[in-house]
């Protein structure tokens, strides 16, 4: 109890770091951008690729940043009661460009009046991070499912591709930090989502076939609507 105790005051100081020093190197970042920009815009030649090519790089620095300021930011926390269909298909919203950009269908079926409380913001980006892997995962004319249901009193939500696939080496390892085998990948899209999932008592598992697909099973605590408050 000692130790779990003295662990997560850990992890909290761990986290509030990482806060404030991606927000520290937010600002700065964002004026190089806009700087670049501006060269950009009367650049040519090999100066005019040297630009591109920075703004690239910066782009993704900020992806990183941004992957870490969501999960660490731990001061404004807003719980509240939201369906589960509704944030599913925001997610899908959100990622239809970059699904339709690969040939991926993505479909959402998600029952009604299924309602969970936690930080919306949080389990968006989770579902994101598992659904962008899967449509990464996915082959041309790939098919990602996203089915919600009810079990008891649990939310289960199951996302499916049928793409690349893992080994079960792979498996074992998935939510270590940094582990990716993509070569433009950060490694930390899963062990944000594993502690956005896990801080709220859910449980996410993946089952996998190399060269089948995929199977991201997200079970979490659900919360009959005549609780909800506004
Ligand atoms: P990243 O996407 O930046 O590589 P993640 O933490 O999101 O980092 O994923 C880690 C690794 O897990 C990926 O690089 C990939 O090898 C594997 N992975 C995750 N989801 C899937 C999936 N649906 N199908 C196949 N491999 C996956
Ligand atoms: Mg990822």
């Amino acid at each position: 109890m000692q130790e779990q105790i003295i662990r997560s005051e850990k992890l909290n100081i761990t986290s509030q770091l990482a806060a404030s020093v991606a927000h520290e190197i937010r600002s700065p970042l964002t004026s190089i951008k806009g700087f670049i920009q501006l060269l950009l815009s009367n650049a040519e030649g090999k100066g005019k690729q040297y630009l591109e090519i920075s703004m690239v790089e910066l782009n993704r620095m900020e992806y990183i940043i941004h992957n870490f300021l969501n999960y660490s930011k731990p001061q404004i926390e807003t719980i509240e009661v939201f369906s589960i269909a509704e944030l599913l298909n925001q997610v899908k919203e959100s990622a239809d460009p970059f699904a339709q950009s690969k040939n991926v269908d993505l479909h959402v079926d998600a029952e009604d009046n299924l309602w969970i409380q936690a930080e919306q913001l949080k389990i968006k980006q989770a579902m994101m991070n598992i659904v962008k892997n899967a449509i990464e995962a996915s082959t041309d004319k790939g098919q990602v499912s996203i089915k919600a249901y009810r079990q008891l009193n649990k939310v289960c939500i199951n996302i499916h591709d049928n793409g690349v696939g893992m080994t079960s080496e792979q498996l074992a390892i998935l939510g270590t930090p940094f582990y990716s085998t993509k070569t433009n990948g950060t490694g930390l899209g899963l062990m944000v989502a594993f502690r956005i999932i896990q801080a709220i008592n859910g449980t996410l598992e993946f089952q996998s076939i190399e060269g089948k697909g995929t199977t991201a099973l997200v079970i979490l605590p659900a919360v009959d609507e005549y609780r909800r408050v506004d």
